[in-house]
């Protein structure tokens, strides 16, 4: 059996054509009209005005904070179960993420901690949707009206997900989504920032491009920002996967539905497998993530899984234990105990859109002939 690596990606689609008429026009920068083309795409389907393309998921979250304004002083509440991009973005910003513990069932951040959180110095909530199911928007957009709170919505996993039939992306004062290979569409590497408010998009615009201003004198700068622009390269290939989406997701929900039916023995051995839907969402298994019942288990798994040339990933890791934020004194003896369980025993299988009926297959097979 050839390895199966956890992601790969699927381009069969118009990636060559749209790339090969970037080359043949010589559009390869960021000025070329592919661009506006994904821009206007991509917002359209999310039902946003405004997309703003630039080169990374993680770069989409130093502008939006940026862009809202939020610096030294400012507070932002997040979860402590998340990848490091948004609580980055934060501290380099010169704010401080306040963090809360994740809701054991959808893994995301348990949103009822969110209103003893917040202080004075509060900015913003960013809400970060996790692996497969929606963050519960209600309340959330519920505290942040009572409390004159922006919402930054992370959406770098859920393309195509919706919150109560509403595409995730569409929340909030901002949103990001990321094209890194492993997400539903990719762009090789890539993101981009979504909104409704012109000049906030004006703003995000600015800060991709070192801050030029767009009618003021050429090499005159007011403020500083980042080259974080994307590629009409890039852009090529996000229009073409773009068109694909709907059967991207449709595949990633039947790899979900295969592995939760091929697995159910794991159950029995104190397993947790993905919540299959809430009352606002079905899950769309970005990754299909299992939760073991000890740390000890979880290694044997990965490790037996790795025999067998099956690749795998651990959890994101909590903020609050991550050794470069608590050199800089942050998050001294907070404790998030369901986060930090998921962190210690969760791991994900094989999930990406390459993955083969085959692959599957053989993968359900051999962890059900461990277990029995
Ligand atoms: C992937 C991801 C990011 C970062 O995106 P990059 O394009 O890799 O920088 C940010 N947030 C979440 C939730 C992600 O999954």
């Amino acid at each position: 059996m050839n390895p199966i690596p956890v992601n790969t990606p699927l381009l069969n689609g118009n990636e060559l054509k749209y790339l090969t008429e970037c080359i043949e026009t010589g559009w390869i920068s960021s000025e070329g009209p592919f661009i506006s083309k994904f821009e206007d795409k991509l917002s359209a389907y999310i039902g946003r005005d405004y997309g703003v393309a630039v080169s990374n998921g993680s770069a989409a979250l130093d502008i939006a904070i940026k862009a809202l304004n939020i610096g030294p002083g400012d507070e932002v509440i997040m979860p402590t179960f998340t990848i490091i991009s948004p609580a980055q973005s934060v501290v380099t910003a010169g704010a401080l993420p306040i963090l809360v513990d994740s809701d054991p069932l959808t893994w995301n951040m348990d949103v009822t901690q969110i209103e003893a959180k917040i202080t004075s110095r509060t900015k913003a909530i960013l809400v970060v949707h996790i692996y497969g199911l929606p963050v519960d928007m209600d309340p959330v957009i519920e505290i942040a009206k009572k409390h004159k709170l922006k919402i930054i919505e992370d959406a770098a996993e859920m393309h195509g997900q919706t919150y109560k039939g509403k595409m995730c992306g569409s929340f909030g004062d901002i949103s990001i989504f990321s094209f890194y290979p492993n997400k539903h569409i990719t762009t090789g590497e890539g993101g981009m920032l979504l909104c409704n408010d012109k000049e906030l998009a004006e703003r995000c615009k600015r800060l991709r491009n070192l801050c030029f201003e767009p009618n003021g004198p050429r090499f005159v700068h007011h403020e500083i920002g980042w080259n974080y622009r994307m590629t009409n390269l890039q852009a090529a290939l996000g229009l073409a996967q773009l068109e694909q989406i709907d059967s991207f997701i449709e595949k990633k929900r039947g790899i979900g539905i295969t592995y939760q039916k091929g697995l159910s023995v794991l159950k029995d051995k104190g397993y947790q497998l993905p919540t299959e839907k809430t009352d606002f969402s079905g899950n769309i298994y970005w990754v299909f993530g299992l939760v073991a019942p000890s740390e000890t288990e979880k290694k044997n798994m990965v490790a037996y899984l790795a025999q067998h040339q099956i690749g795998t990933r651990p959890f994101f890791w909590c903020m609050h234990e991550q050794p470069v934020f608590q050199k800089m004194g942050l998050f001294k003896d907070e404790r998030y105990p369901v986060a930090e369980k998921l962190a210690r025993n969760g791991f994900y299988l094989p999930s990406g859109l390459g993955l083969t009926q085959n692959e599957l297959d053989c993968i359900v097979n051999i962890i059900n002939e461990k277990t029995i």
